[in-house]
């Protein structure tokens, strides 16, 4: 059995008192973190979500849609007043080298037209009539990578020379069609020009008429180097000029006369022998001269 023995507290000894009494307290304060912890723990879990779903009722509640009515004059911020600044143009963009119209391809249109009268020729011993093209409305440029092509140093060549003259070129003849090319020149020799390819073009330079080898002189400049000299090219009295991208021969004004040509004044033809981008030689090519070209 076992007996349990009580000692009244006011008869327990002094000190075990206190020892008692602040265990009691220490503890007691302990529990008082923890449960102060707890407290403030839920609290804040509590809170988060609860305030955030009430937030959304309350805001939900309080929501009022109206359209945003504004007056046309009703200005909240001002706009700055936009000033189109123009980008100066670089040298090859511009439409004009000094007074005159840059030459782009579009110089090099065939000149034939409908209004010219019908002549007459020789064809399987038969003489019959040819009537000229239809001109720019009828037929388009030589075409190359689907696109209208002129030789591009023709058209550097021409600039050059209005850059460096200060004159206006005129081109008498660029591209020739073949109806056209019949037409202006029947010889045998014309049947295979480059004009048909876009790879010649007829000129002759204003303020110049009468003094062509200063505009070959232009040339040599631009080339650095003096050409060499060639009776190949045409049969004029006069050997043409050529180097390995280009030939000019000069027609006096007695010489080389056709229908695109029929001025008085002497003039310069100008021939692409060498193509810079493709690297190849120019040569005429029947099927690109016949077929090589838009036209309805
Ligand atoms: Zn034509």
């Amino acid at each position: 059995m076992m007996s349990t023995f009580f000692i009244p507290l006011p008869f327990l000894p002094s000190h075990i008192l206190l020892d008692f009494f602040l265990q009691f307290l220490i503890d007691s304060l302990q529990m008082a973190k923890k449960i102060v912890l707890l407290f403030i723990l839920s609290t804040l879990v509590g809170c988060s979500g609860l305030e955030r779903s009430e937030q959304k009722k309350v805001r939900q509640q309080n929501l009022t849609v109206s359209p945003i009515e504004r007056q046309e004059d009703e200005v909240f911020f001002p706009f700055p007043e936009i000033k189109v600044q123009k980008r100066a143009s670089y040298p090859w963009e511009s439409k004009r080298i000094g007074a005159h119209l840059r030459i782009t391809k579009e110089f090099f249109r065939c000149r034939g037209n409908v209004l010219n009268p019908p002549i007459q020729l020789h064809k399987y011993k038969k003489l019959v009539y040819h009537l000229d093209c239809g001109g720019i409305e009828r037929h388009s440029l030589p075409i190359k990578d689907g696109r209208e092509f002129i030789y591009p140093i023709l058209i550097d060549l021409l600039n050059h020379i209005q850059e460096k003259t200060g004159r206006r070129v005129l081109i008498t003849c660029g591209h020739r069609c073949p109806a056209h090319n019949l037409y202006s020149d029947a010889s045998k020799g014309a049947r295979s020009s480059k004009h048909l390819i876009g790879g010649e073009v007829d000129f002759y330079v204003e303020g110049f008429e009468e003094n062509p080898t200063a505009i070959v002189e232009v040339l040599q400049e631009y080339y650095g180097a003096t050409f060499q000299r060639s009776n190949r090219f045409s049969n004029g009295a006069t050997p043409s000029w050529y180097n390995k991208e280009v030939a000019i021969t000069l027609y006096h004004s007695h010489e080389g006369r056709d229908f695109d040509n029929d001025h008085p004044y002497p003039y310069l033809s100008l021939q692409a022998l060498f193509d810079r981008e493709s690297r190849r030689a120019v040569r005429f090519n029947w099927h690109q001269a016949y077929n090589g070209y838009l036209k309805n």
